[in-house]
């Protein structure tokens, strides 16, 4: 009997492709089996501390092999997970609970810890609703312990792990097996799991909705990582179409790596600067070492989600130090917070429409204390001058004109303080809202640089929202009226001689980074895993090839005409599928 192949979709969280069999790896506590015989409280509480020190212990050897395989930032999961183990505030109430209601340990511990789960899920925060997973890896560590269960981290060796959801301790111990692939039912990009996978460069799918239930150990799969798809018994053909992407993929990577200390220049030798844009410290030496490039965009939320506030002065100033220095004699944009509206505001008073709300700089600007405190954070990381500061969703020239007066009295603090900072410090504003186009000699007067965020810049434009998968065939980046407008502000500032670059995804998309190139945008800022790619398209093309290309895109009228003419010229002109 011949089996069909099956595609699932989900979101691609690390990029890669696997192929092999699935392990269906099952985590349920209630599988554990509790019975309750009479309660003898001495006897549960020593059950329950036996239990809490088989977990340090198990967690020990995992957080001591993780050591060897994570950086700092990623392994601060596991040693939560250990702080929680010593947590005797919640033991002692679980004890408690033990002693004066007469409760098994399991079912006292349960219940306790249902109690921290629920207060998680009730958190406007979404770093503290992402720390679920972790609690729950805790609670079924130590409910197994309590069974005097064994510790489940066996899966089959070379296999593609499917799940419901999985932990970070999971993807260490399975690591050690050879692990292929995870695909999950639930999780985000931005989960925990999902930088561990690509910290560790294994593919991952998360957000698959069911497909643990679609599919069974034993059976073939292909995970791909780049387009988020898992296909279930794939045919003879495809499995072969796969196995020539992952050896091309090797050989290509190889060959990118050629590419580290030659200029990002065009065949006619026309510059074009390449940067990076940043999130977590872990890839800043690779980043520095490898590429030696600027940070072209360091968005700074994550430390907001960490805290599940805004970060004090302290904590903001060593991280943009850290930064600094790490970059110096480069150069780092730190972005202030651009925080969604719907990440602080407590649920009775969500928007119904946070893309429209209260975001960016509109947050930053109401709350004074904390856009000057982040300000001074900044500064004080300046002294060596390779510092800029950027703001996220200006609309309003008022806005840049407001942020330089709450700068200028960062500034005046530090002085009284004699603390030393670059004083020429420079102040630049993301283009993403349409209103700053049509307007862009103005804004031009207060701001000293532009970098266009594309990501929202076509929401904004288009109408479309951009976290959306029901309308997501209308987000696009080649619609004619993005184009325009890119090549509105490109011209304006190429004219004015004001400093211009491109930080949203689009620079990192291989035609419509070309295009830009042709459009006259001299400064891309990519993701890292990027860089190298879009360097080497770059030293494919020629200039004024590219400037005829985007010189002929502004006479089309819809999206497809223009996707496929960029896709057709620049294919031509280098010989090959441009990727
Ligand atoms: C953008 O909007 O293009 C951008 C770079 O900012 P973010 O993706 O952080 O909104
Ligand atoms: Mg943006």
């Amino acid at each position: 009997m011949v089996v069909k192949e099956e595609i699932y979709k989900g979101l691609p969280a690390s990029k890669g492709i696997a192929i092999g069999e699935v392990f269906v790896y099952k985590t349920d506590s209630s599988l554990y089996g509790f019975t309750e015989n009479e309660i003898i409280p001495e006897k549960e509480l020593a059950d329950y501390d036996d239990a809490l020190q088989h977990s340090r212990k198990e967690l020990n050897k995992i957080f001591n092999l993780a050591k060897e395989k994570l950086d700092d930032k990623n392994l601060q999961i596991f040693e939560a997970q250990l702080q929680f183990l010593n947590d005797q505030y919640f033991h002692t109430k679980v004890k408690n609970k033990i002693i004066t209601e007469k409760k098994a340990a399991y079912r006292a511990f349960s219940e306790e810890i249902k109690i921290l789960e629920e207060s998680l899920i009730a958190s406007n925060s979404d770093y503290l609703r992402e720390r679920i997973s972790d609690i729950e890896d805790i609670k079924n560590r130590i409910l197994r312990n309590l069974n005097k269960g064994r510790l489940f981290s066996k899966i089959n060796e070379n296999s593609i792990v499917v799940s419901r959801s999985l932990t970070p301790a999971d993807m260490i111990l399975f690591s050690n097996r050879n692990l292929l692939g995870i695909a999950t039912d639930l999780g985000g990009i931005n989960s925990h799991v999902s930088v561990i996978s690509r910290s560790l460069n294994i593919p991952a799918i998360v957000g698959m909705h069911d497909i643990s239930i679609h599919i069974s150990t034993g059976e073939k799969a292909i995970i791909d990582g780049y387009r988020g798809v898992l296909i279930k018994n794939p045919s003879e053909d495809t499995i072969n179409e796969y196995a020539d992407k992952i050896k091309h993929n090797i050989e290509f990577e190889k060959k990118l790596e050629e590419l580290e200390k030659l200029p990002s220049q065009t065949k006619d030798e026309k510059k074009i600067k390449l940067s990076v844009n940043l999130e977590f410290n872990n890839e800043i030496d690779y980043v520095v070492a490898h590429f030696g490039c600027d940070i072209g965009l360091y968005r700074t939320e994550h430390m907001f989600m960490e805290c599940g506030d805004f970060p004090d002065e302290a904590t903001q100033y060593r991280q943009y130090k850290f930064l600094a220095e790490h970059v110096y004699p480069g150069n780092v944009t730190i972005r202030t917070f651009d925080i969604g509206g719907d990440k602080i505001l407590p649920d009775s008073q969500k928007e119904l429409n946070p893309f429209l709300g209260w975001r960016g700089i509109r947050i930053s600007l109401d709350k004074e204390d904390v856009m000057l405190r982040q300000f001074k954070a900044i500064l004080k990381a300046s002294s060596n001058n390779n510092v800029k500061i950027m703001l996220p969703l200006v609309s309003s020239v008022d806005e840049v004109l407001k942020s330089r007066e709450i700068m200028n009295r960062a500034m005046e603090e530090l002085n009284k303080a004699n603390i030393k900072y670059d004083d020429k410090i420079k102040l630049g504003i993301m283009v993403e809202v349409p209103s700053v186009i049509m307007l862009i000699e103005k804004f031009a007067e207060v701001s000293d640089f532009f970098s266009i965020g594309t990501n929202d810049l076509i929401q904004y434009i288009l109408a479309v929202d951009r976290d959306s998968n029901i309308v997501s065939h209308l987000y696009q980046k080649f619609h004619p009226s993005v184009i325009r407008a890119i090549d509105h502000i490109v011209r304006y500032s190429n004219e004015n001689k004001l400093p211009l670059s491109v930080c949203g995804e689009m620079a990192s998309d291989p035609y419509a980074a070309l295009l830009l190139v042709g459009m006259g945008v001299t400064e891309l800022s990519v993701e890292p895993t990027s860089f190298l790619r879009i360097k080497r398209l770059i030293r494919l093309i020629d200039s004024e090839y590219a400037s005829n290309v985007a010189g002929n895109v502004l006479k089309l009228t819809t999206e497809r005409e223009v996707r496929q003419y960029v896709m057709k010229s620049f294919n031509e002109f280098v010989n090959e599928t441009v990727i």
